[in-house]
């Protein structure tokens, strides 16, 4: 039968781009495991190149860990283990609201919860369901990256298209597209008209 689990809770690694979020989640991870525990890795995606197959969390440094891919909270839901005493899932931030109330529920039935995303979208604003996860962890690491301008710490995702700030109006998720992000501090961060 299942095992019985107490104690659940749940961990988010926020931050910006090239924070090292991945790198942290694959630690926890890793450190689960060396601690025997059964664990499981989802990460979000945006197109449906993986659909059915396991793929890796990268980090930016090039380590890599097998990930099962979702597109949804509910996708989680259906492939959960029954026996996984530790859930991580990456990315987090493309998904619904529907992972509040899941990550909660894993918790309250004694899972580990970690996830991991980026906690704001290119205009500085909440990301998708990370304002909620943040609330409602036990746990809320917040890193950050180097800003690529000034040095200081960086707390913001700067989009750029075409070698210009992103104006506001632009969609918060772009796919495909001729876009690119740099880690920035707060000062250096700009958004477009
Ligand atoms: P995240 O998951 O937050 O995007 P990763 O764990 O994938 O971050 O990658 C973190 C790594 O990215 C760092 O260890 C470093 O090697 C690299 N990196 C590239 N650009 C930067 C930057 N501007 N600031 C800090 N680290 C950076
Ligand atoms: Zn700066």
């Amino acid at each position: 039968g299942a095992l019985q689990l107490t104690g659940g809770w749940i961990e988010v690694i926020a931050g910006v781009m090239f924070s090292g979020k991945s790198e942290e989640l694959m630690r926890r991870v890793r450190r689960s495991t060396i601690a025997k525990k059964r664990v499981q890795v989802f990460k979000s995606h945006l197109d449906n190149r993986y659909e059915g197959g396991v793929y890796a969390v990268g980090s930016h440094d090039g380590r890599t860990l097998e990930a099962i891919p979702v597109d949804s909270s509910q996708q989680i839901a259906l492939r959960i283990d029954p026996l996984a005493q530790v859930i991580a899932v990456d990315e987090v931030q493309f998904l619904d609201q529907g992972i509040v109330k899941l990550a909660c529920d894993l918790a309250l039935r004694g899972r580990r919860v970690i996830l991991a995303g980026t906690d704001t979208d290119f205009r500085g604003e909440p990301f998708g369901p990370m304002a909620a996860l943040m609330c409602v962890a036990e746990v809320v690491d917040k890193l950050h990256a180097i800003c690529v301008l000034c040095g200081a710490p960086a707390s913001r995702n700067q989009r750029l298209i075409g070698g210009k700030p992103a104006p506001y109006d632009s969609p918060v998720v772009m796919v495909g597209a001729a876009e690119s992000y740099e880690a920035r501090c707060r000062a250096c961060h700009a958004v477009g008209k």
